[in-house]
């Protein structure tokens, strides 16, 4: 068999807006899964939760003022460039098609992968990717149930298995916890707050911009 090329990490999420908790995690399981690049995928139409505040012009436009001059972080748009809801098989069978020789590790939060049975078609992601497990604060790796059989069946500790295979690997990987949401972020400009320290400026900057989320000029610099 040909050899496969270095894996590829696919990293998605509203990114509403992209933050050092989503930067950091990267950037950690690129370094310690030897990923050639990790591409931030940001979501279109989520089929599970309520539509993204920002516009996705703005969300992909953040990500990639955050990735600039990182090597190996990629913004890939192929999710709001297509219409309907943002299923994740169908972005795995697009990137499948694209690199057909290359492991695809599907970055995922502890707290997706339990909800992984309720994803349309999450039988098929295993034929197209690995699963990359990245543990968050609070959350507790199944044990038993479906998800608990799946990860005896298909887990491995070795990080050369996933660059061994293309796809159907589970590897769970714990990553600084750094305790921060998008969610509390849109709460804290919304009051008038400044989020610098939790993003970088470029993003903040981005977001005072175009006034999203309720921006008003940030308080916590009024002299
Ligand atoms: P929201 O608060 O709007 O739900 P979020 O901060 O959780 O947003 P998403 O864009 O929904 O961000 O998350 C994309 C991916 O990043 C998910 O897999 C999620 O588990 C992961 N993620 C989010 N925040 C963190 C964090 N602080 N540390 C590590 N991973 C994170």
């Amino acid at each position: 068999m040909a050899r496969l090329k270095a894996p590829i990490g696919i990293f998605g999420g509203t990114f509403d807006p992209v933050h050092f908790g989503h930067l950091r995690s990267a950037f950690e399981l690129k370094q310690a899964l030897g990923l050639a690049q990790i591409r931030f995928i940001p979501c279109g139409n989520p089929p599970h939760r309520a539509a993204p505040i920002a516009e996705a012009a703005l969300r992909v436009e953040m990500l990639r003022c955050a990735t600039r001059k990182r090597p190996g972080f990629v913004v890939d748009d192929r999710e709001v460039q297509r219409p309907g809801l943002s299923y994740t098989v169908d972005t795995l069978d697009s990137l499948r098609e694209e690199f057909p020789a290359t492991p695809l590790c599907l970055i995922v939060g502890m707290d997706s992968f339990l909800s992984l049975p309720k994803w349309y078609h999450w039988q098929r992601i295993l034929d197209l990717a690995h699963v990359v497990v990245a543990h968050r604060p609070g959350w507790q790796a199944p044990g038993d149930g479906a998800l608990g059989q799946l990860l005896t069946d298909r887990g491995t500790e070795l990080v050369a298995d996933l660059h061994a295979a293309p796809a159907g690997l589970i590897f769970v990987h714990e990553v600084t916890q750094l305790e921060i949401a998008s969610t509390g972020i849109r709460a804290l400009i919304a009051k008038g707050h400044d989020p610098q320290f939790l993003m970088p400026d470029c993003v903040a900057t981005l977001i005072r911009e175009a006034g999203c989320y309720g921006s008003a000029p940030g308080k916590d610099n009024e002299t």
